[in-house]
């Protein structure tokens, strides 16, 4: 895979395709994936959070997500082309799931969002586990929210609690998750809850 950076981030040049090309890998191994999204927003304010470039240069991957990052690499002389939303390739994991009868976990959101965000999927993706799910606001301590997941042991944990809540938390924690694919995606449980 090929890695550019821009200022400092690094984001690799993929499409759709080759990141479900590696989710085969991932899944049959213990080795953990993380589809980060980089954007301008963790570009320009991840500056502060020396925790989350940290975190950023060592998830399997970076994804460009969105039209700046495109024409920033563009304007760079980078090589760049195609955006990878992370909604799109949040639907992407969905249809896997969904083909391959995989199990998903939701974290994030407001308590109503999450549940008919869950209730959506669901419909649209009747294959899918979906073991469980918690909202972004709970009650539960951080390590009691590790235990939920560990218990329910999904192959995809979907993480929703905004920029720069999801990326700290995932750092703090990917490595106690017994969890094989990691993707923070910010407002897709809104979008998903119509
Ligand atoms: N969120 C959350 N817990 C928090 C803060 C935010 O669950 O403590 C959720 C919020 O309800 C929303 C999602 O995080 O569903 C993304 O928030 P926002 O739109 O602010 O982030 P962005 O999409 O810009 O990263």
């Amino acid at each position: 895979m090929t890695t550019e950076k821009i200022m400092d981030f690094p984001v690799d040049i993929i499409n759709y395709d080759d990141v479900i090309d590696d989710l085969a890998n991932y899944l049959q191994t213990d080795k953990k994936m993380s589809a980060i999204s980089v954007n301008p927003q963790i570009i320009i304010e991840g500056q502060n959070y020396p925790e989350i470039q940290e975190f950023v240069k060592e998830s399997t991957h970076r994804i460009p997500d969105g039209i700046g990052i495109v024409l920033v690499s563009k304007l760079t002389g980078g090589q760049i082309k195609e955006r990878v939303a992370g909604i799109e390739l949040m639907f992407r994991f969905l249809d896997y799931a969904n083909a391959y009868k995989k199990s998903i976990f939701l974290y994030g959101a407001k308590p109503q969002v999450v549940t008919d965000a869950a209730k959506q999927i669901k419909k649209d993706y009747p294959n899918l586990i979906l073991s469980d799910k918690i909202d972004g606001y709970t009650n539960l301590s951080e390590e009691e929210v590790v235990e939920r997941i560990n218990r329910a042991k999904p192959d995809f944990l979907f993480v929703a609690l905004g920029f720069p809540k999801q990326e700290e938390w995932l750092a703090r924690n990917i490595e106690r998750l017994d969890v094989s694919v990691f993707q923070d995606v910010g407002g897709s449980f809104d979008v998903l809850s119509g």
